[in-house]
């Protein structure tokens, strides 16, 4: 093992790496100076070893990475391995893991201003690390995830952040928002303008817009356990509390027995999100066998940029800051 390497065994990663700390002092917005690094969590628990090709690059796992790497404790004890690089490097990994090469290139832009506001956000100097490589945060492969249209849209858009009031703006994104966007006050219980939600006609139609789905009784009991099997055999389901966007806050069983609720957001996380593909339930049919025929639009948690949208407004001709303005209202553009 080389330089740079298992750094953080003794538990004094953060001591050990003071690029990072000198990083991550928070957001300064306007000064374009500013460089950021991003801490990446590629894999926890016992990660094959890395290994330090030069400098600047290390491979693992099959795949080459910019930066370098170390294991850091986490807070359940285990190691984990973490990737240090600078913010656009990051974002070189994470563009064409999100959004196609062959979109167009404002979406790509689009996505690169947001991925990048997004990061900025997640910096954590106290914690082992800023965001996860996957969908927790943002997809991240390393080099082999990069092509060359993803890095010139981060390229393009080097250093701009998306700002509301002259800070940086909380963004949030998703494959499709299904026709509205998500109130963030609503899922999330942060309240700011910019996410409130918005009549979305871009991603109409497109290859995430409408989904259908069966789960069994086995499927549900298995989800919500005692508590829903003691309302014994299912009469009937009622998505309740819908808010100004169309999603139902609640999904309400009533069985022979008694009455069982679920948050939507509780109801798709433990039937899985690939499953329950948002909170934008349309409709939930009890079938004669129990089990319960599902369909609802959009995939993701529907908060922000609806990526399916911002391809369809790209195409339609919309430049990159005109796709994020859409997504966040009353925003504007700051260097971070
Ligand atoms: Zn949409």
């Amino acid at each position: 093992m080389k330089r740079g390497a298992f750094l953080a065994s003794t538990g004094a990663g953060l001591v050990a790496l003071p690029r990072v700390a000198a990083a991550t002092g928070g957001l300064d917005v306007g000064d374009s100076q500013a460089l950021h690094t991003m801490r990446v969590l590629l894999a926890s628990g016992a990660p094959d070893s890395p290994r330090t090709l030069d400098g600047w690059h290390f491979a693992w796992n099959g795949r080459t990475f910019r930066g370098t790497f170390s294991i850091e404790p986490l807070e359940d004890g285990r190691g984990g391995l973490v990737n240090a690089l600078p913010l656009d490097a990051y974002l070189y990994g994470v563009l064409s893991r999100e959004v196609s090469a062959s979109w167009p290139r404002a979406a790509q832009e689009a996505q690169a201003i947001v991925a990048r506001t997004y990061a900025l956000g997640r910096l954590r100097p106290a914690h082992p690390y800023d965001v996860v490589a996957g969908d927790a945060d943002q997809h991240y492969d390393g080099i082999e995830g990069e092509t060359v249209e993803g890095r010139d849209a981060v390229d393009a858009t080097a250093g701009t952040i998306v700002t509301y009031a002259g800070v940086a703006a909380q963004v949030a994104y998703s494959a499709c928002c299904g026709g509205h966007t998500a109130d963030a006050g609503a899922t999330w219980r942060v309240s700011v303008p910019y996410l409130a939600g918005v009549v979305d006609p871009h991603c109409v139609g497109t290859p995430d817009f409408a989904w259908d789905a069966v789960v069994t009784p086995d499927d549900l009991s298995r989800a919500f356990g005692a508590g829903f099997a003691g309302i014994g055999s299912l009469n009937a389901v009622e998505l309740r509390d819908v808010d100004g966007s169309g999603r139902p806050r609640i999904v309400g069983f009533s069985g022979a027995n008694g009455q069982f609720d679920a948050t939507a957001r509780d109801f798709r996380a433990k039937l899985g999100t690939n499953v329950v593909r948002s909170t934008l339930l349309k409709s939930a049919m009890l079938q004669p066998d129990g089990s319960l025929a599902l369909s609802g639009n959009g995939r993701g948690h529907g908060v922000g940029l609806c990526q399916w949208g911002a391809r369809v407004m790209g195409a339609q001709g919309a430049a990159a800051r005109d796709i994020v303005q859409f997504y966040f209202p009353a925003t504007g553009f700051g260097r971070g």
